[in-house]
């Protein structure tokens, strides 16, 4: 079994004079890398220095949630991957649904973006997942095997033992509608069978697949507890320091 992985993505809020609540609040209840769960939050761009200096020395890593591919230069507006490592992240979101679907973010432009994260020694997130009427038409394994193999086929198996993949179906992203846990499980085997292809059957067993969309307290236990499911890629109930939390706690007591 894997280590779980709990990340939360805070997208577009808490700036930081806002965070100081939400950071404190993980800083004093998370306890939890000893007891076999990995705690990483992404926070918008300007608030990775406050999010590192109140997480400093606790259990919580800190991630962003975009980047740019190349190293510097006339990119104005954009960040790179070494600028990320300087603010004291450890991962980093590739992909996102919302970077496809608002920003025009495609498959060729990610690819280089999990390749300059990991050349930089950050652990990328790929995010991966179907729109609903390409479920509804029963494209979604097509969908997410195409975007998988534009990322899979620039790696190699050391850069590939450190990817992370994220599962999300984007129907279920901010929508409170969740994947049933039979369609997180279909979906994350799926996935494995396709890194297994690529990669081989050791390395494939050993990428953590997250399922993200909608997952909260209450429905965090089914979720987990599926076989191919290493953690969890958290939105809206990652802005509660509580439910973030209770989520943690619901892995730590999943026995597998
Ligand atoms: C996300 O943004 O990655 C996400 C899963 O959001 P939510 O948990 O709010 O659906």
């Amino acid at each position: 079994m894997n280590r779980y992985l709990i990340a939360g993505n805070w997208k577009m809020n808490q700036g930081p004079e806002e965070a100081n609540e939400l950071l404190s609040g993980l800083r004093t209840r998370i306890h939890a890398e000893e007891e076999g769960v990995d705690i990483v939050v992404c926070p918008p761009f300007v608030t990775l220095s406050e999010a590192r200096r109140i997480l400093n020395g606790s259990d919580v890593h800190i991630g962003a949630q975009n980047l740019h591919h190349e190293e510097k230069g006339a990119f104005t507006g954009e960040i790179s991957a070494s600028m990320l490592t300087q603010s004291g992240c450890r991962y980093v979101i590739c992909g996102h649904s919302e970077r496809r679907d608002l920003f025009g973010e495609d498959d060729a432009l990610i690819a280089k973006k999990v390749h300059a994260a990991q050349a930089a020694g950050l652990l990328a997130i790929l995010c991966v997942g179907e729109h609903l009427e390409q479920r509804k038409s029963g494209d979604h394994e097509a969908v997410v095997k195409q975007q998988l193999l534009a990322v899979l086929s620039n790696l190699n198996k050391e850069d590939a033992a450190r990817l992370v993949i994220a599962y999300e179906p984007v129907w279920a992203i901010g929508t409170g509608e969740t994947a049933t846990p039979a369609q997180a499980q279909e979906m994350h085997r799926y996935i494995r069978s396709i890194l297994d292809e690529t990669f081989g059957n050791e390395i494939a067993a050993g990428i953590r697949i997250l399922y993200g969309g909608s997952m909260k307290p209450a429905n965090a236990q089914e979720l987990l507890e599926q076989r191919d499911v290493d953690g969890g890629l958290i939105g809206g109930a990652s802005l509660d320091a509580s439910s973030f939390t209770e989520i943690i706690s619901i892995a730590q007591q999943i026995d597998k």
